[in-house]
């Protein structure tokens, strides 16, 4: 049996708990390091990832994280995006830096603080409703990073090796394609 865990620190948990469980897989809640040693991979939900960030390091959170990130499927959605990215436009910040990718924040601008789009992802959906919610994108990736999904030039979904990462919000849509992509992932390695 695979168990997903998803980062309970702050942001969009509980959505991620039920699409994983919809998807059959069992979810736990991580909300301290240890907890990372019963789980096949982990997702980083969408939030603020300056205030995941602040808790990250009160809980000593970080090294377990880049720690367990270099041996098995992260998922980072929105706010974890920007967690597994190596560059940040405009920032010296760098929290896991493991996904190399420079990332911007709060790309889309006010006008468009949250909304939504159908978008092709390559191999896994024709049709996906993306739900964008403050949103990063992604500006440019490294060599070995997949391009799976752009609007226009701003890519929106990528993957490197087991690193998967979104800058919308999979969980919200009722449609569980991109969750079982990285179940199915996580399948392969467990
Ligand atoms: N704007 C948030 C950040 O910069 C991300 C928004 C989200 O996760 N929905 O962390």
């Amino acid at each position: 049996d695979i168990t997903i865990g998803v980062l309970g620190l702050q942001g969009a948990v509980r959505e991620h708990v039920q699409a994983v469980e919809a998807c059959g897989a069992n979810a736990l809640v991580i909300k301290s390091p240890s907890q990372l040693n019963e789980v096949d991979g982990l997702i980083m939900p969408g939030g603020e990832s300056t205030a995941i960030r602040k808790l990250i390091d009160a809980y000593a959170f970080l090294e377990p994280l880049r720690a367990f990130a270099k041996e098995k499927p992260v998922f980072g959605t929105c706010a974890g995006l920007i967690l597994l990215a190596t560059h940040i436009r405009n920032s010296d910040m760098v929290h896991l830096g493991l996904l190399d990718m420079t990332v911007e924040r709060n790309a889309f601008g006010r006008q468009r603080e949250s909304f939504e789009e159908t978008i092709h992802i390559k191999g896994i959906a024709e049709d996906f409703t993306a739900v964008f919610i403050r949103a990063p994108i992604i500006v440019s990736v490294g060599d070995d990073v997949d391009v799976l999904a752009s609007i226009g030039d701003r890519i929106v979904a990528v993957q490197q090796g087991h690193l998967l990462a979104t800058a919308f919000h999979p969980e919200l849509a009722g449609d569980h394609r991109m969750t079982e992509h990285f179940i199915k992932l996580v399948s392969k390695q467990a």
